[in-house]
């Protein structure tokens, strides 16, 4: 790497190298157009292709069948929090969310605006050094769905396997770890994913929904906030974001060219390890911050050293070896390297070296 560094970043986080290339060969002039995607019609044929082929790899790599739509969606994640509730909380209007983080708070806050929300499972009290286990929720079978964020990108935790949740329809926010292993759809009702972490730059949102639970949504909503008329439209209801929607395609290819999400699971399993076995060795230098080893994030890695002036002094080494963004989220302190799909192995190898000499020297 002469040029680029080890990026770190939590989100908007690091791209796949051969992706940012290819999409900077075509950027002055897409495949012969004479235009860059950004300047073309949604409507044109050329778009239509790439919004078109972006979907059928979004659905080759999860196995998804026509019973679920695929969506491309603006708002980002955020507004998500919004939509989900509105669409899916009818007729019921009680829903259960499972409380494990910064982003299911803020989920949380929007749902309440729109029917009972019940927290079904919390570690508040723990600041969320791991996740609630299966046996401490208490789910209703009547609820309209049971919210859950798979990985938890603040707090780096990240559920392994899905809560079980009976007959209730599964929504799961996404974001920092789609696409980072193969999940089976079928357990889900709806999934979003802001892509600004493992899939592309931020504004866009994927979001995969059983097309079943579209009757819950009113004529009476807000025409945007309906994911019904995005279904009936193909996420063309109104101008998509082109060029986001654009390279999530570029991405899911190049995922798809390595192998697929098992490959990738592979990769980041291999990854985490090497930073989880250093720190575990370490000997109460760097001291994991999750406090259940199997809720550990194979996305964000936290961690802490023995003192915050050690901490800062590590972050200020790290950056001027080229290490960026390892500072933790200023709610749990301490360090967060972010290793998504596009981060590299030898970044991680080099990064264990630094904290290797760092723990040498201090
Ligand atoms: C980053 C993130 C969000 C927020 O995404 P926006 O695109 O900024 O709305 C939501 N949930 C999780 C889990 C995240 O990591």
């Amino acid at each position: 790497m002469s040029d680029r560094i080890y990026n770190f970043s939590a989100g908007p986080a690091i791209l796949p190298e051969d992706v940012l290339k290819e999409a900077q060969n075509d950027f002055f002039n897409y495949k012969g157009t004479g235009m860059s995607v950004m300047e073309m019609s949604h409507r044109s044929k050329t778009y239509d292709g790439i919004i078109k082929s972006a979907e059928k790899d979004v659905r080759t790599l999860l196995d998804i069948k026509d019973d679920y739509a695929v969506l491309f969606l603006q708002g980002g994640a955020t507004l998500q929090f919004s939509m989900v509730p509105l669409n899916l909380m009818p007729p019921v209007n009680k829903a259960d969310y499972i409380l494990t983080g910064v982003w299911a708070k803020k989920a949380i806050k929007e749902a309440k605006r729109v029917g009972s929300v019940s927290i079904v499972g919390s570690t508040e009290s723990e600041n969320f050094a791991r996740l609630p286990k299966q046996e401490e929720l208490k789910l209703d079978p009547e609820a309209s769905y049971v919210h859950f964020t798979s990985n938890n990108t603040i707090f780096g935790t990240q559920y392994k396997t899905e809560p079980v949740v009976g007959n209730v329809p599964l929504v799961c926010d996404a974001s920092s770890d789609i696409f980072h292993k193969k999940i089976d759809v079928t357990k889900y009702g709806l999934i979003y994913a802001g892509a600004q972490k493992n899939i592309g730059p931020s504004g866009v949102v994927l979001v995969i929904i059983k097309k079943d639970l579209l009757e819950r949504s009113s004529d009476t909503l807000h025409t945007y906030m309906n994911y019904k008329i995005h279904v009936e439209n193909d996420s063309m209801y109104n101008t998509p974001n082109t060029f986001g929607v654009y390279f999530i395609g570029l991405v899911c290819q190049w995922l798809i060219k390595n192998g697929g999400l098992d490959a990738m699971y592979q990769k980041n399993l291999d990854k985490a390890n090497i930073l989880y076995n250093y720190m575990d060795a370490s000997e109460n230098y760097f001291n994991p911050a999750v406090t259940n080893k199997d809720d550990r994030s194979l996305m964000n890695v936290t961690f802490r050293l023995p003192s915050e002036d050690l901490e800062k002094e590590f972050i200020s080494q790290a950056a001027a070896a080229g290490f960026s963004g390892i500072k933790g989220h200023r709610s749990v302190g301490g360090i967060r390297a972010s290793i998504y799909n596009a981060f590299p192995i030898k970044g991680v190898e080099a990064f264990v070296e630094f904290m290797k000499n760092f723990k040498a020297k201090n």
